[in-house]
């Protein structure tokens, strides 16, 4: 693969404002897209400059001009979008979250494992240069050992996006699995360790009529005792955003951080007083996952989020909804790879 050649499955807001532009950035083509409708996929192939559209996933797939497929279609066609791209042996990006169950995302995984294609998951946040400071940071010992979580990412959702996320619970609506996901898979990079357990309380507080929950408050228990808090919503207009990690030896308080954008700030305080960090990557997110992916494809180290992270962030958020919806602490299911009998 010398550039990468995508097809687009979805057409969609994120793949129209974010990852068709960081493709293009990156000298990366767009080579057709893929939407349910014919119009629809007419439509946005034109507004994109991309030469070819269809409403048939098999003729997508059936090209050898495409390497690799960026799914970006409401969640519950995820799964099946994936496996049919996998066995067709094209990599897979898909959007968060991986799918609507663990069965799902494990077959995802699964397929990809069996074709030996990448399969990667577009969770944002991994990517920031914050997020990878913090990282760092914390890899290398700058609060001693982690204690506790602390994220801070309720905002209000845009009236573009307010369809099915409030609407459709059955295409994946809610503001779990939109954010408290992303928390997930951001946490889990920084700690670099898993979730074991999680309790949560959620709510509609917004003043639409949603069919899901807009606002959720979860705490989470992850290995070596590490509590985690978050605050996810889809209601609040005027908060900003945070993620702090307190460990034995310091803190590290980062505010703006849970952006699509390469904004925020990052300090850290300990027994010799308070200093900012700087400077930070900023490169654009959806381009570093995007070059991350490109690598990958040609062998050359990992995604910035793999199916298996992928995975666990969606096994945290299903962990929460269900806990939301139980009033229990519910264990999360790490089990990517489940072990069956011969
Ligand atoms: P959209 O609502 O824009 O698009 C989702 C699907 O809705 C499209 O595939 C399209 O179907 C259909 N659709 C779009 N516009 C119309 C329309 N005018 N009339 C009828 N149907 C329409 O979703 P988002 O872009 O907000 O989200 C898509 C995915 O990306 C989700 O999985 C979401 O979780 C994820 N996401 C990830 C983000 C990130 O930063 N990683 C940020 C935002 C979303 P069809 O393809 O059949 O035309």
């Amino acid at each position: 693969m010398t550039s990468l050649r995508w097809g687009i499955v979805g057409a969609s807001d994120i793949a129209a404002t974010r990852v068709i532009p960081a493709m293009r950035a990156l000298g990366q083509e767009p080579v057709a897209v893929l939407s349910s409708s014919d119009e629809r996929a007419t439509a946005f192939a034109q507004a994109h400059s991309i030469a070819s559209s269809t409403s048939d996933l098999d003729r997508l797939l059936d090209r050898s001009d495409v390497d690799a497929v960026y799914i970006s279609t409401t969640n519950d066609l995820h799964a099946r979008q994936a496996i049919a791209a996998a066995s067709a042996g094209k990599h897979v990006l898909c959007e968060k979250p991986l799918a609507m169950s663990l069965d799902d995302a494990r077959a995802m995984v699964a397929a990809c494992d069996r074709a030996g294609v990448i399969l990667a998951a577009n969770h944002h946040l991994p990517a920031a240069g914050t997020h990878r400071k913090i990282k760092e940071l914390v890899a290398g010992g700058a609060i001693g050992k982690p204690l506790a979580v602390r994220v801070f990412h309720a905002v209000s959702l845009p009236e573009r996006l307010q369809g099915w996320r409030l609407s459709d619970p059955a295409r994946g609506g809610g503001v779990i699995l939109d954010i408290t996901c992303h928390d997930a898979s951001a946490v889990a990079a920084i700690l670099g360790t898993e979730a074991l357990a999680v309790a949560a309380v959620a709510c509609s507080q917004g003043e639409w009529q949603s069919a899901a929950e807009d606002a959720v408050v979860t705490s989470m228990r992850f290995e070596q005792d590490v509590l985690v808090q978050t605050h996810d919503a889809f209601t609040v207009g005027y908060a900003d955003t945070g993620l702090e990690v307190h460990g034995t030896e310091g803190s590290i308080c980062s505010r703006g951080v849970m952006s699509q954008d390469p904004v925020g700030s990052i300090r850290v305080r300990d027994a010799n007083g308070e200093r900012t960090v700087d400077p930070v990557d900023s490169r654009d997110l959806y381009e570093v996952t995007l070059a991350a992916f490109a690598r990958a494809g040609r062998g050359e180290g990992a995604p910035i989020v793999d199916g298996v992270a992928g995975f666990r962030a969606l096994a945290i958020a299903l962990a929460a909804k269900e806990a939301a919806e139980t009033n229990r602490t519910v264990a999360v299911d790490s089990n990517v790879r489940p072990i069956t009998a011969a």
